[in-house]
Parts: structure tokens; sequence; C-alpha cells
């Protein structure tokens, strides 16, 4: 395994491009893991000596650093109750100590504990591109299979309300359904299924499919029912 140090973000997003197959390096909790979806011998960036952590407030806004841990993202009190309660999905502390908020968005996974509070949350995103800096909404982002522009922060409103739910067998166990919704902005994702946001009824659009958290109708009716009563 080869791993690279670049000295800020520019570099990091050149490398990114250069290297067939790499990969940043964040928290590592995917990248490093066994049977992890990244291959073993990818080249991997590591941006962890790069000034992307931290959460600050700045005119009626939220920033979070993509280098933010989900633990710091529970017990900060700046960031909206909803998104705290994501982070805190994320049930093992070891874990939660060392994911970032940024590597859990760029995963894209179907049972991830971010990704619908910060599309509900109708968050903004700073990328750092081959051009230099990006701001697009999170949903633009997302709606792009894949991205190889460095995360750098999330901006989401102070004081923004909403909800998220996650279904799973238990704490620590795979998600069937993990759901938010703020302000009339709504987001699913679904094991093995996919991920939709919009309206209340953006789950009738995911392709539901059986897993080992449930079958594809046990799935549909989670969603349905996800924020009703
Ligand atoms: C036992 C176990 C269970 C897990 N269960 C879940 C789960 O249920 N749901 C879930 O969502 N995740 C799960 N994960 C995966 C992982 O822990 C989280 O998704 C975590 O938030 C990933 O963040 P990281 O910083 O560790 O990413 P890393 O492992 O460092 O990187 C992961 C990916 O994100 C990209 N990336 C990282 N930072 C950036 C950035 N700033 N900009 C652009 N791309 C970036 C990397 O290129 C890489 O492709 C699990 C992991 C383990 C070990």
């Amino acid at each position: 395994m080869r791993i690279y140090h670049p000295s800020d973000a520019a570099e990091a997003v050149r490398l990114r491009h250069e290297l067939e197959g790499s990969h940043y390096l964040a928290g590592g909790t995917e990248v490093m893991r066994l049977g992890s979806s990244i291959a073993a011998d990818a080249p991997l960036i590591d941006i962890t000596g790069l000034p992307l952590s931290g959460i600050r407030q700045e005119d009626g806004k939220v920033i979070i650093g993509a280098l933010t841990t989900l633990e710091e993202i529970r017990n900060s009190a700046l960031v909206p109750a909803f998104i705290r309660d994501a982070a805190a999905f994320d049930a093992s502390l070891q874990l939660r100590n060392s994911a970032t908020i940024g590597g859990n968005f760029a995963l894209r996974r179907f049972d991830s504990y971010m990704i619908p509070a910060l599309l509900a949350s109708e968050a903004d995103v700073s990328l750092m591109c081959t051009k230099g800096e990006k701001h697009k909404s999170a949903a633009e982002y997302f709606s792009r299979k894949e991205c190889r522009a460095l995360l750098l922060s999330f901006s989401v409103s102070a004081g923004r309300e909403g909800e998220s739910v996650r279904i799973a067998r238990s704490s620590h166990a795979h998600a069937a359904v993990t759901g938010a919704r703020s302000e009339g902005v709504y987001a699913y994702a679904v094991s093995s299924s996919g991920i939709a946001y919009g309206g209340p009824d953006a789950w009738k659009e995911i392709s539901f499919t059986d897993d080992l958290t449930g079958s594809a109708d046990y799935k549909r009716y989670l969603a349905s029912v996800l924020f009703k009563g």
C-alpha cells in the first residue's frame, strides 16, 4: 500500500486524478477495514493533515469541516439536533471517533448514517476540484455517480429543525431503512436498494431489494410509515 501526504487540498485533488484507483484517507474506517469495498492496494491520499476539521457558526450557518468526526458532531451544541442524532446512529464509539462526515457522505452507502440528514437539511458542500474551490448543494453532489473532488466542508442553516430515524434489528446492526425530514424535505436510504429525496413520497422512487436486513416488501412498508404517526 502506498500512502501520499499532500501539503494542501489542491495537491490532494491533483494526486486523486493522477493515481489510478486512488482514494482519500480520512478516518480510514472504510478504506482500512477488512473486507472493504476499496481495493487493499489502492493508493491512499492522506488528508488528515489538512485543516478540514471543526465546527463553527458564521452568518446564520453552521459549517462542519469534512474531517470532523461523527463523535464531534454528536457532541456539538451548534449542530441541529436531527443531524447530531444521525451521527449517533453510528453506535460504536470507536468508529465515531474516527469516521468523518466527509468519508460518510462520499461513500454513498445505502445504509448511510448521515446522507439522509444532510440531504433533508438542504446542506451545501464546499469542494476542491481541479479548477479550484466550488460550492454545490449536497443534492447536486449526490446526483453524480462519482466525484473525485475533495469535500472541504458542509454548511447547514443554524437552527434548522428536523427528525432522523433509523430502523435496524439492533443499534449495531446494519440499517434496513434510514430517513430524515426537515422543513418539508424528506430523504430515505434503504439497504441494498437506494437513496431518494424530495417530498414525503420520495421513497416510491426506490427499487426495493431483499437482503439480510429484510425483504423488499418489509423495507417498502418501513419507508412508507417512517414519518407517519
Ligand atoms: C464495522 C463497520 C460498520 C460500518 N457500518 C456503516 C454503516 O452502517 N453505515 C455507513 O454509512 N458506514 C458504515 N461504515 C463505514 C464507515 O465507518 C463510515 O461510512 C465512515 O463515516 C467513513 O468515513 P471515514 O472518514 O472513515 O472514511 P475513509 O475510510 O477514510 O474513506 C472512505 C471513502 O470516502 C472518501 N473520502 C473520505 N474523505 C473524503 C473527502 N473529504 N472528500 C471526498 N472523498 C472523501 C475516500 O476517498 C474513500 O473512498 C462501517 C464501517 C465499519 C468498520
